[in-house]
């Protein structure tokens, strides 16, 4: 049981108001701090006060409530041990218990603590501290879970981007979740051990390196030529050094623990005029980056320097600075976020539309202009995957059901055509030609006008026979269309020459079985069909003759 404090002699000015000391502030590091909360404040904290400190750096914690009746009652939290006192938003609980005398003192033990001038108490209405709980409670969880997101998110996004930017917004947005979920004391739900001192060690050293990787995530997001060499040199070292500092300063048990932090605000100031140049000179060389993301950055960097010049500790209910860092920080991985995807998505767009129009030009060189059919290039294009894969295959036998037929099609006297009515009427019955036979393009049958009056048919899965009566249809459908005012139904013919795939044959050797048998039903007097022999007789030979069908002229 501590013993009863002595009466006090002067209330010290780097304490809390509401709370004074017993004697001098010194030696206090290595032994225990007395204080006590003044009359003024414990009449002014309702009828059920409860008396909310703030984490911080010591070895125990006791807390002894004293009643009119001459009754105390003392409790106690040591590091790793603070039972069911603490609380959301980094504090600790004491709630004294009811007693039908009045309470009239309470005093507070901090054996070996770091910092006097650093602690922060409260003592407020229960009622009041049940509802603060809850809201700080809900803010905290909702900030934490916006930063949990935005880790994921950014993360995935520098997967799916492939871009270092996000992978180190990914990273800070992981760091300030530990941060904040350590400083709000939301870990002790998992890990009670940890409460005190260490997670307060550990809080210190995540805000360190928390500040190195926001600062490498504004560095990489705004493209390295927008910022001059020498600034952003400096802006690493002195963002390498803050996080260098957070290392001695989250180790320190005593000594002059509050020059170091005062050392490390200067440092963060620092570091936030230099990030701000990098931002805002970035921003004048016109990197789009820049101005994507300056509404992220310029919220926190706000709440970060604002928070190192004045005092919000009292704010939000004793959590003010933290409060205000997580808030700018879920602001900012949100804002992030969403900047990034439409930046991101931007660029997609515009490579999309780039695909789409290469795809569209690549289409355009394999499209005849006058006609809209493929032209050759088009037509080897298409038909030399179907022609390989039956012509090609090492047992190629190619039955009825496997058969492919090249059929040329050449429009009979053209020159006359043109000489009689004008270049621009041939091209007027060209184009009713490929019209009629664009009518077989499908599944079976790719088509083409190859130049010229010259047009081509290649039809799978048939024999020599379908192949003959499918010529013969074109033929006829051809010769059948009008070409009024020009000329009649009729008037206009087609002779065509047909070829069956032989094992091995490509389409070069193809096409010149088919031009044979087009040649010969040209000799023969055109408008016919003739078709190709399997087998190609000696010259002079009468069986070398193509068999012929259709009409003579
Ligand atoms: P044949 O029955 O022997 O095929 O006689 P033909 O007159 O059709 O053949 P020839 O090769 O002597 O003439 C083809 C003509 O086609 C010559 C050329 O001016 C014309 N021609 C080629 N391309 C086009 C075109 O795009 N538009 C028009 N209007 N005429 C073309
Ligand atoms: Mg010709
Ligand atoms: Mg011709």
């Amino acid at each position: 049981m501590p013993r009863a404090p002595r009466q006090h002699r002067a209330t010290d000015a780097t304490l809390p108001t509401r709370f004074s000391c017993h004697g001098e502030l010194r030696d206090y590091q290595r032994a225990s701090l007395w204080l006590k909360v003044n009359a003024q404040t414990l009449a002014q904290a309702g009828p059920t006060p409860v008396l909310m400190v703030h984490s911080s750096r010591f070895d125990a914690l006791h807390v002894g409530f004293f009643y009119r009746d001459g009754t105390a009652d003392w409790q106690e939290v040591a590091r790793g041990a603070y039972g069911a006192n603490w609380r959301l938003g980094g504090q600790i609980a004491f709630v004294p218990p009811q007693r039908d005398a009045a309470l009239v003192g309470v005093v507070l033990r901090f054996d070996r603590v770091a910092s006097a001038p650093m602690l922060r108490m409260r003592l407020i209405d229960g009622g009041q501290a049940q509802i603060q709980a809850t809201a700080m409670a809900s803010m905290i969880g909702a900030m934490l879970m916006l930063l949990a997101l935005g880790a994921v998110y950014n993360f995935g996004l520098a997967f799916a981007v492939r871009r270092q930017f996000p992978a180190w917004q990914g990273a800070w947005a992981t760091c300030m979740v530990a941060w904040g979920a350590m400083w709000s004391q939301f870990h002790l739900f998992f890990f009670p051990g940890l409460a005190g001192v260490v997670s307060a060690q550990i809080c210190t050293a995540l805000s360190c390196l928390a500040t190195l990787l926001a600062t490498y995530s504004l560095l990489t997001a705004i493209d390295p030529g927008h910022v001059p060499r020498w600034l952003g040199r400096t802006t690493r070292v002195v963002a390498l050094a803050t996080a260098l500092l957070g290392v001695p300063l989250s180790l320190m048990r005593s000594g002059p623990l509050e020059f170091w932090a005062n050392a490390l605000g200067f440092l963060v100031l620092l570091l936030l005029v230099l990030a701000g140049s990098c931002l805002i000179t970035a921003w004048r060389r016109g990197s789009s980056a820049a101005r994507a993301f300056v509404g992220a950055w310029a919220v926190p960097m706000l709440a970060l320097g604002l928070s190192s010049v004045v005092d919000f500790s009292h704010a939000v209910w004793g959590g003010g600075s933290q409060m205000l860092v997580l808030a700018a920080s879920a602001w900012q991985t949100v804002w992030l976020s969403v900047a990034a995807t439409r930046r991101f998505m931007g660029m997609r767009i515009e490579r999309d539309r780039a695909l789409v129009a290469e795809a569209a030009a690549q289409e355009q060189a394999r499209r005849d202009p006058l006609t809209g059919l493929r032209n050759r290039r088009g037509f080897t294009d298409a038909i030399t995957p179907l022609l390989d894969r039956v012509t090609q295959a090492p047992d190629a036998v190619l039955d009825d059901s496997q058969g492919v037929a090249l059929l040329l099609l050449d429009v009979d006297r053209f020159k006359a055509i043109n000489d009689a009515h004008g270049h621009d009427a041939g091209d007027v019955v060209l184009v009713t030609l490929a019209r009629r036979l664009a009518r077989w393009d499908g599944a079976m049958c790719v088509t083409a006008r190859l130049g010229g009056e010259e047009f081509a048919l290649l039809a799978t899965g048939m024999g020599r026979f379908a192949a003959l009566q499918l010529a013969e249809s074109v033929r006829t459908g051809l010769g059948d269309c009008d070409h009024s005012p020009f000329f009649g139904r009729g008037q206009v013919t087609v002779s065509v020459g047909v070829a069956m795939a032989r094992p091995g044959d490509d389409f070069a050797a193809l096409y010149r079985t088919a031009d044979a048998a087009l040649y010969a039903a040209k000799h023969q007097g055109r408008n016919r069909v003739v078709i190709a022999p399997d087998v190609i007789y000696p010259e002079g030979d009468d069986a070398a003759m193509p068999i012929r069908i259709g009409i003579s002229d």
